[in-house]
């Protein structure tokens, strides 16, 4: 027989795109339209209220008039009659507020309300219909109002001034397509949905094989069964000549897809996070409205915090939201505040997300999430799997290691180890997207590209238009449908996900092992960029650790002092919002990070208020002493007296060459002429730190302009371009009254300066580096480097509750590929007896790499990177002051890593008071480290407190309650004791003698004494 498939797969595109989809609404109308714009001083102005929407003064305009400056809201009224020859049809109103129909979620969108207020579903470029009645009465009257947003497309990877209402202009960016009402006919949509499943399949099949060409002899009579002048009335004919092939059952050995229903929202990116309060109202408007009529709709939502604003700001949505929950086709999943990312997360904040995200869907539905979903972040630390379990989940689903640049993944389900040997059954799905449209496309893909044939059989695909496109569409459950059972296709079933990880599981229980970070070799800029954010995210982190503890233990001690509740939860939510992965990441619009840089300067304040008012409290304030308060500790002692400060003081003297050298007796430092430090000499060994001909605190100025993502990536070649700035403006020394000794070092490059502080304190082991940048660069990369006489074959970076180690060498193309990493507040290179830790303040992306020297010793250096200077999505990312600290500590073993990387960021404060402070909490030794004390979230008055084995390996310690208590159960994350833990018994006034395993969490609670 002669080859017509691309004839006749020619004819089925043209005819379906030019004839058939038309031919599904069969007759209009044109609505009346009246428009009111929100302004407020002549400008765009913020969203209102939805009665002052409605109630608006609105006037008439032309059904295609243009709207939308950059951010603003206009309320559109459309009204009109259902023409009489319409009864008993079913019809729609067709509503484009000039929609780009390729880019769902990135532009305009819309609610519509009814004229009593009542939200209807959201308008988006895949979703633009509104059912006016199934059986029209003629003549009926319709008034609809559109709550309509001009959000500009800021999509398109290039700098600009739109991505922040105070820098956008006010041209209009969108002119209404189509306002009418019209005649939905069903036989040809369902037509259409036929020909699209049918013949995307058929694409996917293989030429040589039969099914492809009965589908194709079908797909032919059916075209040849329309009268294309008669679509409506042909369309049943049409659909009979496919009945068939689309009866015909799958084959025994398909790969199944567990279809959920989804839509990655994103909780502030593009826009700001009051635009994503409207975005989740509009897309669950839509969700629940399509469950209506789809009884076999499953659809999932993570982030706590969104439907907390769904609660808030739209209780009528959540009212039906509620409902389809307690259904369960509505399935809350995640069980985090946000999708954070994880990389820069801290450990308790990372335990809160779980916490405050589990709490809510406790609180408001009675649901115990099980699957944790993070299709999205931007890789996954080696500390997860212990937190995931520990907050009581099961399961944990990402897509985003399909991005990675170099290496692929080797497993789409597999049990995911972390640093503490804790596994959790992890499942990426192979249709490689958050986002699937079902199409047969990716469900081919899907089935082609799962790595797991031959011992399982099924993976996930979350199907919707995400980012406020509105979610999945009736065309996606359409497809769906055609797909559970259909010869070539994978097996589609539209399912919760606990039903397909339950399944996957049980198919494949001894599924391969991945041990350690899950670390995405793409977007590594999000380290650095927009560095206030990131000590925004760092301080808050700190101070909440301070609040807790300081207010816990006033709690105890202090009669009458009431611990605030209700103010640290709000804040912790605030902090948890804000590690959204693409707000702590920095890859937002300028509008975000703005925002962000407020919300930070009040949580600093409130927090602060809190650590003053407990602070004060136990100080007994009145009295004429001075109080040290120590974080690190939960301790509070007199100060010394000023007169016994300076005894011994810091030697300074100059060197030959015009440096000076600084030297405490445990500390040596030499500081050469160029203000870099070429000596560091621990005197306990010894031992040289800096490698021979080598300068450390040596800032580095890079190139830094990537491929595709400015504020997410570093490409590998910014290394090919470095500039070392070493020319000086000016170095000046002297010594402190405190005894201290520092060096102040000022450097000017490009639009820039730096000042520098190198500071070597009486008793002190390290060197503090405080760095001051103002920041003109544009697409550049400063970092600092350390170049270390030591020979250390992997790095140790902290991340939550422990540190994960990384090769220096780059063997494969893994560990090439972490050619920029992430450590939390410290990281530390050693050979065996000696080892250098950096701590920082807020300094998260690093570098390590390694050398053999001529004199056949090996280098090892480590870079901080301080600044990057991206222009998109924000033109400005970081230009102006920033102020970086730093802990440079020669001679570091693990434990001192440690404790350096906790003292920097809990400084010490100084209250006035003369009762000392006790700890409520005590351990011994250095590798038990209490991280957070607090009372319990139960308000039961019961003391709280987490810690971790730090060093890697097996501890015992002994831990003291600073107060009267009388048992102690070990609990999960959210506080719930563990059924399966050993019980901890307290004698009377002895300690509790803990063992913990290597990164071991322990949670333990402790019931208060009553009267105490
Ligand atoms: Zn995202």
């Amino acid at each position: 027989m002669h080859d017509d498939r691309s004839t006749v797969e020619r004819r089925l595109h043209r005819v379906l795109r030019e004839r058939i989809e038309p031919a599904v609404y069969s007759d209009s109308v044109p609505l009346d339209v009246a428009r009111w714009d929100v302004q407020q001083d002549g400008l765009p102005g913020e969203p209102v209220p939805v009665a002052e929407g409605l109630a608006a003064a609105y006037t008439a305009c032309a059904a295609d008039v243009a709207w939308g400056p950059a951010w603003g809201t206009t309320w559109f009224r459309v009204s009109g009659e259902v023409p009489r020859e319409w009864a008993g049809r079913t019809v729609e109103a067709r509503l484009d507020l000039g929609f780009d129909r390729n880019l769902p979620g990135f532009q305009c969108e819309g609610l519509v309300y009814r004229a009593d207020g009542s939200p209807v579903k959201g308008l988006n470029p895949r979703t633009d219909w509104v059912r006016v009645a199934e059986r029209a009465e003629g003549g009926a009257h319709v008034e609809l109002y559109i709550e309509a947003a001009a959000n500009p497309v800021l999509i398109h990877h290039s700098p600009t001034a739109q991505g922040d209402r105070l820098t956008s202009d006010d041209r209009p960016l969108y002119r209404l397509a189509r306002m009418e009402l019209a005649v939905f006919e069903p036989e040809v949509w369902e037509l259409v949905q036929d020909l699209d499943v049918l013949g995307s399949l058929m694409e996917q099949l293989p030429e040589d094989g039969a099914r492809r060409w009965e589908i194709l002899r079908a797909v032919e009579r059916a075209l040849d069964a329309l009268d294309l002048t008669d679509v409506v009335g042909t369309a049943a004919h049409a659909r009979a000549e496919l009945t068939r092939v689309l009866a015909a059952p799958a084959n025994a050995s398909a790969h199944r897809i567990s279809a959920i229903g989804h839509a990655h929202i994103d909780s502030a990116w593009l826009w700001p996070l009051r635009e994503t309060v409207r975005k989740v109202a509009r897309t669950c408007a839509n969700v629940v409205d399509l469950m209506d009529d789809h009884p076999e709709f499953v659809f999932a939502m993570s982030q706590a915090q969104q439907l907390a604003w769904l609660k808030e700001h739209r209780p009528e949505v959540f009212a039906r939201v509620a409902k389809k929950i307690t259904d369960g086709s509505f399935v809350p999943v995640g069980g985090m505040w946000v999708e954070s990312d994880t990389n820069m997360v801290g450990g308790e904040a990372m335990v809160r997300q779980f916490l405050y995200g589990k709490r809510f869907f406790l609180d408001e539905f009675g649901i115990e999430t099980e699957e944790v979903w993070l299709p999205d972040s931007f890789g996954y630390t080696a500390a997860l799997p212990q937190i995931v379990k520990l907050a009581g989940n099961k399961w944990f689903l990402t897509q985003k290691i399909s991005w990675n640049q170099t290496n692929r993944f080797p497993h789409h389900t597999f049990w995911w180890e972390g640093i503490d040997g804790t596994r959790v059954f992890t499942h990426f799905p192979p249709v490689d997207t958050y986002n699937s449209d079902l199409g047969g496309h990716q469900m081919a893909h899907a089935a082609r590209n799962y790595r797991e044939k031959g011992k399982g059989t099924r993976s996930l695909a979350p199907f919707g238009w995400g980012d406020g496109g509105g979610g999945p569409t009736r065309e996606m459950l359409a497809r769906a449908a055609r797909q559970s059972d259909l010869e070539g296709a994978p097996r589609v079933t539209v399912e919760r996900p606990s039903a397909f990880f339950a399944a996957a599981q049980a198919e494949y229980p001894d599924a391969p092992v991945w041990v350690g970070e899950l670390y995405l070799e793409l977007h590594r800029g999000t380290y650095t960029s927009q560095a206030k954010t990131k000590q925004g995210n760092r301080r808050s982190e700190s101070l909440l650790h301070e609040a807790e503890l300081w207010s816990a233990t006033a709690a105890v001690r202090v009669p009458g002092f009431v611990y605030p509740y209700q103010e640290l939860e709000q804040i912790w939510k605030t902090v948890l919002l804000h590690q959204f992965h693409d707000i702590l990441p920095g890859s937002s619009i300028a509008w975000v990070h703005r925002e962000a840089r407020a919300t930070y300067a009040r949580v600093h304040d409130e927090l602060t208020a809190l650590v003053d008012a407990a602070q004060q409290a136990l100080a007994d304030p009145g009295s004429t002493g001075t109080l040290v308060f120590d974080g690190t500790t939960g301790t509070a002692t007199p100060a010394p007296a000023p007169a016994l400060i300076p005894d011994p003081p810091v030697s300074l003297t100059v060197r030959a060459d015009g440096g000076h050298v600084l030297d405490n007796g445990l500390l040596r430092v030499e500081i050469d002429a160029r203000g870099l430090i070429v000596s560091a000499v621990s005197a306990t060994d010894g031992r040289e730190s800096i490698a021979p001909d080598g300068a450390a605190n040596l800032l580095q100025l890079h190139a830094d302009f990537p491929n595709t993502w400015d504020a997410w990536d570093i490409d590998e070649f910014y290394r090919h371009n470095s500039t070392d700035l070493v020319a000086l403006d000016a170095m000046t020394a002297a010594s402190r009254p405190d005894g201290a000794a520092v060096v102040e070092i000022a450097r000017s490059f490009g639009s820039s300066q730096v000042r520098q502080q190198l500071t070597l304190r009486p008793d002190a082991r390290m060197l503090e580096i405080d760095t001051e940048v103002d920041w003109h660069e544009t697409e550049k990369l400063l970092k600092a480097a350390f170049p270390l006489d030591v020979k250390a074959d992997r790095s140790a970076a902290e991340t939550q509750f422990g540190h994960v180690f990384r090769a220096t060498h780059t063997n494969t193309g893994w560990e090439a590929a972490k050619f920029e990493i992430c450590a939390h507040r410290w990281i530390h290179v050693e050979e065996p007896g000696f080892g250098v830790a950096i701590a920082n303040d807020s300094t998260y992306g690093h570098d390590v790499t390694r050398d053999v020297r001529p004199d056949g010793g090996q280098t090892t250096t480590v870079r901080l990177s301080l600044l990057r200077a991206p222009r998109y999505p924000d033109p400005s990312t970081d230009q102006g002051t920033h102020r970086l600290r730093h802990a440079f500590v020669p001679g570091a073993t693990l434990a001192d890593a440690v404790r350096e990387g906790h003292a920097l960021n809990l400084p010490t404060r100084r209250v006035p008071g003369d009762r000392p402070v006790a700890p409520l909490i005590a351990v011994d030794g250095d590798a038990v480290v209490v991280e957070t004390v607090k009372l319990a979230e139960d308000r039961s008055g019961d003391v709280v407190v987490r810690l971790y084995e730090s060093l890697g390996g097996r501890a015992a310690t002994a831990l003291r309650p600073g107060f009267a208590t009388s048992t102690v159960t070990e609990t999960d994350l959210l506080e719930r004791p563990l059924p399966d833990a050993p019980p901890h018994r307290l004698d009377a006034d002895g300690p509790l003698r803990l063992r913990l395993r290597p990164f071991q969490i322990l949670t333990l609670r402790f019931a208060r004494h009553s009267g105490n």
